[in-house]
């Protein structure tokens, strides 16, 4: 057994924590306040090819593994958790793309997600399903010339700055089996968008989306007709532990900056770090974050080897939002008055990391999925 990162991944790890803390640390908090991601995000994670980590190398990615993804993951997320939401959505989209796609349409498609002149989105959850997505309603109709789309998805993160999305529509009958999916332009006059009023990763702009009659040809159909529900389940598997990463990445930068201010703080003439009921919280939460952190990276191993991981990415999916909120609180707490201000990252940090805890499926649905491998699907048919 060897828990250690290749030389590669090593360097690869400490050159994006250089470029996440120089290019988009500064623009965390100032986004929170606009509500906008700076355009130059994007620019710059696509400069250094963060959008075409899973891209194969013919089609201008860098083709790398996906326990490589999971660390850019941590690494943006330890400065800016909500450029984070740019790096997954096109990680999933790109998984979705190259298990389903053609050929013909991965040269069509990857190449712009992977240089970032497109940054696309992934729309799922409608106002009546969420959780149970297998019944979404959204319509994709047949015309002469391939389909229809018309309805309203709601709750699409980066719906504003993205120019395409993978969108699910019903193409047959009742439940999974009638889904497909399309990969559809966003700037088309028979889409509009409307943005919600959220609590946190406000710069992730999440939307709701209304088609009205978009036409859709046969090329933009991702995989085979009825099967898009099966597609996305399978890259929610990867993007569960990706999530996992992303807040668990800004979970260590809460307990590193907690840590470094127990050390300077000094109450009755000593550094509060030196009271165990201020080191000894940090130290359990230094635990659960490691832990969930090896289970994040189980995952994306068991990925890369081919093995199934469908258990292990339910387990993070739960567990690490969970114990990255945890953690970041109890970081909140070590600073007394000093983090009640919006000028520390900290409750920042947890707004934004408890977006985990929904986005993707909740907990519930995780806890779901595992216990019907521990008990059968007669637990849960
Ligand atoms: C920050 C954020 C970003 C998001 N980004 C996207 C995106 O980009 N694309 C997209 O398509 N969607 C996105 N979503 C939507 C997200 O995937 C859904 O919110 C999620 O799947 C849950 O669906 P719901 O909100 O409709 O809750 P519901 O399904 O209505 O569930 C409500 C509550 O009931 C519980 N529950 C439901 N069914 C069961 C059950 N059978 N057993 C036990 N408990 C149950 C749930 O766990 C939850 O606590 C995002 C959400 C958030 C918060």
């Amino acid at each position: 057994m060897d828990f250690s990162f290749t030389d590669e991944q090593e360097i690869f790890r400490r050159e994006i924590r250089r470029f996440a803390e120089k290019q988009l640390a500064p623009h965390y908090q100032r986004d929170d306040v606009t509500g906008r991601m700076t355009p130059s995000i994007f620019t710059d994670m696509a400069a250094v090819g963060l959008f075409g980590l899973r891209v194969p190398a013919r089609f201008g990615g860098a083709g790398a593994d996906a326990v490589t993804v999971g660390i850019a993951a941590e690494e943006v997320a330890r400065s800016n958790i909500n450029a984070g939401y740019a790096l997954l959505s096109t990680a999933l989209v790109c998984d979705i793309f190259l298990s389903a796609a053609s050929d013909e349409q991965l040269a069509a498609w990857l190449a712009p997600i992977a240089d970032g002149s497109v940054i696309p989105t992934l729309a799922l959850t409608e106002p009546g399903h969420g959780s149970d997505a297998a019944n979404i309603e959204l319509q994709a109709k047949p015309t002469a010339d391939g389909w229809e789309i018309s309805g309203e998805k709601t709750s699409i993160s980066l719906t504003e700055d993205a120019d395409h999305a993978v969108v699910f529509a019903r193409t047959g009958g009742p439940g999974a089996r009638g889904v497909s999916a399309f990969y559809v332009p966003l700037n088309h006059p028979a889409v509009s968008r409307t943005r919600l009023n959220d609590v946190a990763n406000r710069a992730a702009g999440r939307c709701s989306l209304f088609f009205d009659r978009l036409p859709v040809t046969p090329d933009r159909m991702v995989g085979d007709e009825g099967s898009g529900f099966v597609s996305v389940m399978q890259g929610f598997e990867y993007s569960r532990a990706i999530i996992g990463l992303l807040a668990l990445g800004t979970a260590s930068a809460a307990l590193d900056d907690a840590i470094q201010y127990a050390k300077e703080r000094n109450t009755f003439g000593a550094p509060i770090s030196t009271r165990q009921g201020v080191a000894f919280p940090l130290v359990e939460h230094l635990t659960y974050v490691a832990g969930a952190r090896h289970l994040c990276y189980e995952a994306l191993w068991r990925k890369d080897q081919g093995l199934d991981h469908t258990t292990q990415a339910s387990m993070v999916k739960w567990w690490a939002p969970k114990a990255a909120v945890e953690a970041i609180h109890q970081s909140l707490l070590t600073y007394g008055h000093a983090a009640w201000s919006a000028d520390n990252p900290q409750a920042q940090r947890m707004r934004d990391a408890m977006g985990f805890e929904i986005a993707d499926g909740t907990a519930q649905i995780a806890k779901l999925v595992v216990a019907r491998s521990v008990f059968g699907r007669t637990f849960a048919p």
